[in-house]
């Protein structure tokens, strides 16, 4: 007895991404991958461009969802961690570059 396909379907797993757990207890990493791999606005490395849109990401769904989601340490921990995987997968980028790209928007007071 099998659950009707697609009636559950997880689209984070689409993405080959891990597939969203409850938010509770669990490390920010994991809850972003549930919120952001609900949309589908997820990162594609090593290029860094949005799965969706492939805008540079984060693109404006990315950050939308994530300033909505998250508190500001929360996203700004979050962010400052890709930002350093990002440097390495992204030797062209500069500093400056980087940290806009990453940090900069996340640093502003959300909505919550
Ligand atoms: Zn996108």
């Amino acid at each position: 007895m099998g659950a009707a396909a697609g009636a559950d379907r997880d689209p984070a797993a689409d993405l080959g991404v891990a597939r969203p757990v409850p938010a509770a207890g669990r490390p920010v990493t994991a809850r972003v991958v549930a919120v952001v791999g609900r949309v589908g606005h997820v990162a594609w490395r090593p290029s860094w461009r949005c799965r969706a849109c492939r805008r540079p990401w984060p693109c404006e769904p990315a950050r939308a969802e994530l300033m909505a989601s998250f508190d500001r340490i929360g996203r700004c921990m979050y962010v400052a961690e890709l930002a350093a995987e990002a440097a390495r997968d992204l030797p062209g980028l500069t500093p400056a570059q980087t940290y806009a790209r990453f940090i900069a928007w996340a640093r502003r007071r959300g909505p919550a």
